[in-house]
Parts: C-alpha cells; structure tokens; sequence
C-alpha cells in the first residue's frame, strides 16, 4: 500500500508520470482535473459549477473537491493505494485529505514535487493534445503518437486540445500555482514527506527518478 501526491505547476508533467507509476505500482490514479473535465462533459451539478472556473484558470471550491475526493478514495481501486495528480491544490485541501486518512489509519507516504522551468511552461502546454475517445496524452514536442493522428493506446484518430490550455488561461493556472498551491510545498517539507524531481528531463528519466526516491526508507 502506498499513497502518494504528485506536485507541481500546470504543465510539469504531473499526468504523465501518475499515469506511468500509478501502472508501475498497481495503485489508482486519481486525478481531479479529469473528474471535472468529466462532470461538465455530463452536466453534472459539479459540472455546471466548475465550468466556468476552470475556463478562467480559477481554483474550484475546497468543499467541492474536498466531497469528490473522500468519495472517490473510498473505492475499491484505491485499496492498494493511490497517486493523485492535481489534488490537494490548497492547504485546506491538504488539511481534509489528512483528516479523512487518518480516520481510516492511512496517511500520505510520499509527495513528490516536479520541478520545472516555467519559462518552458507556456509552450510544452499548448503542445499537448490528447485522444478524444480513451483521453491517452500526447505532446507534439515530446510525446507524438508512435503513427501520426492515430492513437497509440486505442486506435482512434481523433484528438482534442483543453479548452484552458490556451496561454492566458495558463498564465492565471500558473498564477493560481503560486497564490494557493505552493504553499503545499513547506507543508509537506515539515511532514518530512516532500521529495523532488527535476521535471525538464525526459519522460522515463523523471519516472525512473521517482521510482528511486520511493525506494528510500524513511
Ligand atoms: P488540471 O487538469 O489538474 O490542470 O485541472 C484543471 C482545472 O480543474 C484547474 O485549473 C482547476 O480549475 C480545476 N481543479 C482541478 N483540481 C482542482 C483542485 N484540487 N482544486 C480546485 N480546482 C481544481
């Protein structure tokens, strides 16, 4: 059992490597931007209030994700842990998780923080693209499709970019980052669960670093 939090700005690559260690380790991955992408794709209740928020770079409210959360760690997937990506974005949001693993014995085992350049940020994201059907992601710089416009994971040939990867809405994503999110980072770094890794090298070099920093005992 091990549960971890990935940490990092817009575009670090937080997706990517929850995707590839949540496989790796055999745990769930939760990522909450896919979850709200997938309530407003429904017309959810959740959905309809979040809609906007996101398409202006905002922070969805801590009662809101907090509720999505406690729910989803509850299922069955999760019993051998998970990897959120995008989750906790405040320190309330932190505070909750603790209390709601606590209840159950559990705690957080390891946070790990992607650092990146953010300079390189703007344009790794309006690079990205992903599968229309399955939503596998893709990066035109470092990740094409192995057979161009055809997904790798399931075939399909359609592909959509994120309403709020356009440069504006990255630029208030990245000024939310600094306002509500990196205050996690001393948070977590005073729990002694804070590790990090440099996020500008490639793909299976991040994940292959994170697996070493797991591997260490406390
Ligand atoms: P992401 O896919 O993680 O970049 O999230 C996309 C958008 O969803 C963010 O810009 C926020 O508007 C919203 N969001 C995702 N996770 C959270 C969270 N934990 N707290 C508040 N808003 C969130």
């Amino acid at each position: 059992m091990i549960n971890l939090i990935l940490l990092g700005p817009p575009g670090a690559g937080k997706g990517t490597q929850a995707q590839k260690l949540g496989e790796h380790f055999g745990i769930a991955k939760l990522s909450t931007g896919d979850m709200l992408r997938a309530a407003v794709a429904a017309g959810t209740e959740v959905g309809l209030q979040a809609k906007s928020i996101m398409e202006e770079g905002g922070l969805v409210s801590d009662d809101i994700m907090i509720a999505m959360i406690q729910e989803r760690i509850q299922a069955a997937d999760c019993a051998m842990g998970f990897i959120l990506d995008g989750f906790p974005r405040t320190i309330a949001q932190a505070k909750a998780l603790d209390d709601m693993l606590a209840k159950q014995a559990l705690k957080i085992d390891r946070v790990i923080e992607i650092q990146v350049d953010e300079t390189a940020l703007v344009d790794r994201i309006s690079a990205r693209y992903s599968c229309g059907k399955c939503n596998a992601g893709y990066n035109s710089k470092f990740k094409p499709t192995r057979v161009e416009g055809v997904c790798d994971e399931c075939g399909a040939t359609n592909f959509v970019h994120r309403d709020d990867d356009k440069a504006e809405t990255v630029i208030a994503r990245l000024q939310a980052y600094h306002k509500q999110t990196a205050p996690l980072l001393p948070y977590y770094r005073e729990k002694s669960a804070l590790v990090a890794v440099d996020g500008m090298q490639d793909i299976d070099v991040v994940t292959r670093q994170i697996d070493s920093l797991l591997l260490v005992k406390d």
